[in-house]
């Protein structure tokens, strides 16, 4: 019996839009990039419900033709790129051709659109990647597109997003890493019928300064230093504050050739030549515009493409650092500031493997399993606690929004990574959740499902490698019915590559005589079971080798009721902070809740 089958467009347009869009705020971020790229000098923003219901970007750009408009929701169709060379010498924000496609997905689509060139535009109607209408319109040159009902076909993702106030603030978060880079380009911004920002063309500067305006920082032009530096390998342009006007949340922006970016190795760097100037919980502004050559960066690396590569970090960093003290010094923000030896940076090196987790943390995962192989299991819990309910979604998603700022936060000590002045471990409770809190609030991680998720990453980020094995003293037999033990025949390289070893038994057993070796001593049954059972069931929002990696992970993951050192319990906690999807585990379970200060004082 063959099993395998291409995936219908729609399906595999879901799929794809669970990495791009991710809240309202990707699809702003999505749209506003494509009128950008369309040359647009005039875009409007609308939004009512934060996004949630309407989300509408109008743009004065080039205009579709009527092919050019259908195909435009294709997914992998792009006017942007032809050749995979053409992907390291990237002169859009677009170019993976999925943004249209994976939000035609999950919403109704209505879209006008007209080229200078046409008398008459085109107007498309979609609800979950159907063409639902398709006519000729009058309308303006440009194009708009309304996004409404985000996630209506999708009612788990739906669930997902938070409260109004926090689905605006990200996508304010949004519209500001693209509005400081385009200061030419005349934005407004308009939320339930009110215009909350009309931002006209002016420079970077005034730019910041009409932002900033907005939420009360009516000064802060004058506390803006500018960084200004030239060399053969980068460009480093922008605005520090001045050490007294530093603050605990910060505005903090890297942009590379007019991207923004998550850099934690380069943050570092700033915040370095800052040292001395700042309180305890200081932290300065910034707004540093990197241009380098197109080909000395990888953007591809994540769909969201805020993680970016660079080919030579190390070079860039004392650069950086030497920029920013530079003017410092040169406004006296420094008084001492001398630049010899004694006083040269100390450049951390990265190596391999961090340099992967710094700048990847997707697909860098170091593989790194602090939990010996031989520990007690407690398996026996697992099922019970599983089968929790979904009353903490808020909680999440604000962890998940809060987070997202940490890796650029983060003051990053020793691996720069771990959010030292956010995030403090107390203890472990009831050997099953590690208590930590924050400034205000307690939080409490599952370690089992914080394990999952971090296995997880780590497996999809090895996708493709042999998994390591370790040999059973006792080989076991895994006994299956007729049917199955044909799924389990057809499966068998498949299973093998994630460090099984199996031989045929009979007609419907396996002896078992080897697992992977993060198993432990984990049922090798239960998992053979647990990855069957995932490989087989219906899963429209995985594939199936992520169902299977899940089901594996969810095996060797750190089970409820094990005791952890302080270390284990700081591992675990580092490491799950690095994933990008740590409020969840890959199925949506939560893997934290979360209790404020506030409500603990309002129980008293
Ligand atoms: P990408 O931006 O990666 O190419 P998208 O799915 O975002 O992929 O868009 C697909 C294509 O649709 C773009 O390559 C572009 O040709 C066209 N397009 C999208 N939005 C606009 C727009 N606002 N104005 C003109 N063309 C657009
Ligand atoms: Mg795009």
């Amino acid at each position: 019996m063959d099993i395998i089958h291409l995936l219908p467009d729609t399906v595999a347009n879901q799929i794809a839009a669970g990495e791009v869009v991710q809240r309202p705020s990707s699809v702003l971020k999505e749209l506003v990039e494509n009128s950008l790229d369309a040359g647009a000098q005039h875009i409007d923003i609308i939004v009512s419900d934060s996004g949630k219901t309407l989300l509408q970007v109008v743009d004065d750009g080039k205009g579709m033709s009527a092919t050019d408009a259908r195909m435009a929701f294709e997914r992998h169709a792009t006017s942007k790129i032809s050749t995979a060379a053409d992907l390291f010498n990237l002169q859009t924000m677009g170019f993976r051709g999925e943004a249209l496609a994976s939000i035609a997905a999950v919403s109704q689509v209505s879209m006008t659109t007209r080229r200078k060139e046409d008398e008459l535009g085109t107007k498309l109607e979609m609800a979950g990647a159907e063409v639902i209408a398709q006519d000729y319109c009058q309308c303006p040159v440009g194009t708009s597109i309304a996004v409404k009902n985000l996630f209506f076909n999708t009612p788990a993702r739906r669930r997902f997003m938070k409260t109004n106030s926090t689905e605006l603030k990200n996508l304010y978060q949004d519209f500001y890493r693209i509005a400081l880079v385009y200061p030419k380009v005349h934005f407004t911004f308009t939320s339930n019928g009110e215009c909350v920002y009309n931002l006209e063309p002016c420079t970077t500067r005034q730019r910041i300064v009409q932002l900033l305006a907005k939420i009360g920082k009516c000064d802060f032009n004058d506390q803006l230093l500018t960084v200004d530096t030239e060399t053969e390998l980068i460009s480093i342009k922008g605005y520090v504050s001045k050490p007294e006007a530093g603050q605990k949340n910060a505005y903090q922006y890297l942009f590379v050739n007019g991207r923004y970016m998550r850099h934690p190795y380069f943050h570092k760097a700033i915040i370095n030549a800052y040292q001395g100037l700042l309180g305890a919980d200081s932290q300065p502004h910034y707004f540093i515009y990197f241009t380098i050559a197109a080909h000395d960066i990888d953007v591809n690396i994540h769909p969201t493409k805020t993680e970016i590569k660079f080919a030579d970090e190390q070079a860039i960093w004392p650069l950086l650092y030497a920029a920013v003290r530079e003017t410092l010094g040169k406004f006296d923000a420094r008084p001492s500031l001398d630049f010899d030896q004694t006083d040269a940076p100390v450049i951390p090196v990265l190596d391999r493997e961090q340099k992967s987790r710094l700048t990847m943390p997707t697909t860098g995962y170091s593989g790194y399993n602090p939990f010996e192989p031989h520990g007690h299991t407690g398996r026996q819990q697992d099922s019970g606690y599983q089968k929790r309910n979904w009353q903490q979604e808020s909680n999440l998603k604000h962890w998940q929004d809060l987070y997202e700022g940490f890796e650029s936060r983060s003051k990053g000590e020793d691996e720069g990574l771990l959010p030292d002045d956010g995030i403090t471990l107390v203890d472990q409770v009831a050997n099953r959740w590690l208590m930590c809190k924050t400034a205000d609030e307690l939080v409490l991680i599952d370690q089992h499902r914080a394990h999952t998720r971090v296995l997880y990453d780590n497996y999809i980020a090895t996708h493709g490698q042999q998994h390591t094995s370790q040999q059973l003293l006792f080989p076991e037999l895994w006994q299956l019915n007729a049917d199955t033990a044909a799924i389990v025949r057809e499966m068998l390289d498949e299973i093998k590559s994630l460090g099984f070893e199996l031989q045929k038994f009979g007609t419907t057993a396996f002896s078992v005589t080897a697992v992977p070796a993060e198993l432990g001593d984990n049922n090798p049954i239960s998992a053979l079971n647990n990855i069957l059972n995932n490989a087989t069931g219906e899963n429209a929002l995985m594939t199936r080798n992520e169902a299977i990696t899940l089901a594996l992970a969810n095996s060797a993951a750190i089970s409820a009721g094990k005791k952890l050192s302080t270390e284990q319990m700081q591992q675990l906690l580092r490491d799950w902070l690095k994933c990008p999807q740590k409020a969840i585990t890959p199925d949506g379970k939560p893997t934290l809740t979360t209790i404020t200060f506030d409500e603990i004082a309002r129980k008293l």
